[in-house]
């Protein structure tokens, strides 16, 4: 049915002002991290400074398990590398009981070096290479198929090989959500997917053990996967009926949103994101209802980045300047820009200061320290007075920044990571000038 035309809307919120969360919302000092002196880690290990809360990590995921895996008897997940692919990351994520999905040759190594067995590594991406595929063979990988002419690379380089190469078919649809993604895997509606499981099946040179389908992010709309799910459950049990060939494992991807607040949302995330309970009910009531024989169910797959990592990260930095702009507003300058918070684009992060101040708030411009007109991280914020020297706290960053950052203008900054003991361990040494030049050459007329 088509829905009725409403007018849009401009209104003009003014940070700062009175509204139904009081003057102060969200300025509150948060002076230590799982039970760490902030100011105690900035003398350790300098400012900025990303921090990981292992606890955090392991209750974020043993949340999703228990979520998905009440309501569901097999449950899989498999941790999204690109989200943050630090080691002692990936590796928390692995001791819980994680795969690993991976989607590239880099991140395939990766994975292997952490310890994941290649059976355990499921290989996305729409951009494999012709070694790639070789080596995620070699190591008995499960590959996603992308496209036609990855599946015809595919056929060609298990023509040499003495084992079926293990594959999924990756699938886009139509589950509601706008943009519709389309770009990767092969499309449900228009008959392409199907075409391409029997391309895959009929030579016999490929073993098919699963359908997969990551529909989008940051995905709001918990019905959205209830559609993916009941399609991809559709899909494989006419795999069953029409070529012989049970399907092992649905992929639902990931895409699950943090409680990060979108720019220019009106409320906080926390209030409003659905919970992964609320997820885990859509996607498992679908998968339970598609007529599968009891016992036969096959196992759901998840690849949730952003949930599981997000609020486990915070970035300590350090105010260097305070100024007015032309117009009068209060600007502070930070030793940290998008350079290390790549998600400022689009997320309107929770900053606290990190230590006890008056009750008096303005309406400050966040910038950060490159010489770059984009780098602005905040257009208001309603902060105390903080003096240079003085540290901020930017809250749940723990997913892409960490995989996303750029050397530009700036090095990076030391990683830790604080354990279930409150011990503190660097996972990732500040970079030197040493480490950025490392692999420059000046030819001999320069020197
Ligand atoms: C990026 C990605 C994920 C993780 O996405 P989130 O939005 O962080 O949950 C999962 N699966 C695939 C195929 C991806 O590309």
């Amino acid at each position: 049915m088509k829905l009725p035309y409403e007018r849009p809307t401009l209104r003009k919120l003014t940070a700062g002002a009175l509204n139904k969360f009081g003057p102060r919302a969200g300025a509150r000092a948060v002076t230590a991290l799982d039970g760490v002196a902030v100011d105690e880690l900035v003398a350790r290990f300098g400012s900025p400074l990303f921090v990981l809360s292992e606890r955090q990590l392991r209750r974020s995921y043993q949340a999703a398990v228990r979520a998905f895996g009440t309501r569901y008897p097999q449950v899989q997940l498999a941790w999204s590398y690109k989200t943050n692919y630090l080691n002692a990351v990936c590796r928390t994520f692995h001791q819980e009981g994680a795969w690993a999905e991976v989607v590239s040759g880099m991140e395939l190594e990766k994975a292997l070096l952490n310890g994941v067995p290649g059976p355990h590594i499921l290989f996305n991406g729409p951009g494999k290479r012709r070694a790639d595929l070789e080596r995620a063979c070699a190591v008995d990988a499960v590959i996603h198929l992308d496209h036609a002419d990855e599946l015809h690379l595919l056929l060609d380089v298990a023509a040499g090989r003495p084992q079926r190469p293990r594959v999924a078919l990756r699938v886009n649809l139509d589950a509601g959500i706008v943009p519709q993604w389309d770009r990767f895997g092969f499309n449900l509606e228009n008959g392409e997917a199907w075409q391409a499981l029997g391309r895959i099946v009929a030579p016999g040179r490929l073993e098919l053990v699963g359908l997969h389908c990551h529909i989008g992010t940051y995905i709001l709309q918990t019905a959205a996967y209830a559609t993916a799910a009941a399609k991809l459950a559709a899909l494989a049990l006419r795999c069953e009926r029409e070529l012989n060939t049970s399907i092992q494992y649905l992929d639902l991807g990931g895409g699950f949103p943090s409680t990060n607040t979108l720019k220019g949302a009106y409320l906080p995330a926390s209030d409003t994101v659905p919970s992964l309970d609320e997820y885990a009910e859509a996607i498992t009531g679908a998968l339970l209802g598609a007529g599968f024989r009891s016992g036969e169910l096959p196992v759901l797959v998840l690849e949730a980045g952003r949930a599981l990592v997000d609020d486990a990260g915070s970035l300590i930095g350090t105010v260097l300047a305070n100024k007015r702009l032309a117009d009068g507003r209060r600007a502070t300058i930070l030793d940290f820009g998008v350079n290390l918070l790549f998600t400022s684009f689009w997320y309107d992060h929770h900053i606290s200061p990190t230590r006890e101040f008056s009750n008096q708030t303005e309406p400050t411009v966040l910038y950060g320290p490159l010489c770059m007109n984009i780098d602005m991280l905040r257009e208001s914020i309603a902060l105390p007075l903080l003096a240079p020297g003085h540290h901020v706290l930017v809250h749940k960053v723990g997913a892409y920044n960490l995989s996303q950052w750029q050397q530009f203008i700036n090095l990076r900054p030391n990683v830790v990571l604080i354990d279930q003991t409150a011990q503190v361990h660097l996972i990732r040494a500040a970079e030197t000038l040493e480490y950025l030049q490392q692999l420059e050459q000046v030819p001999a007329h320069l020197r």
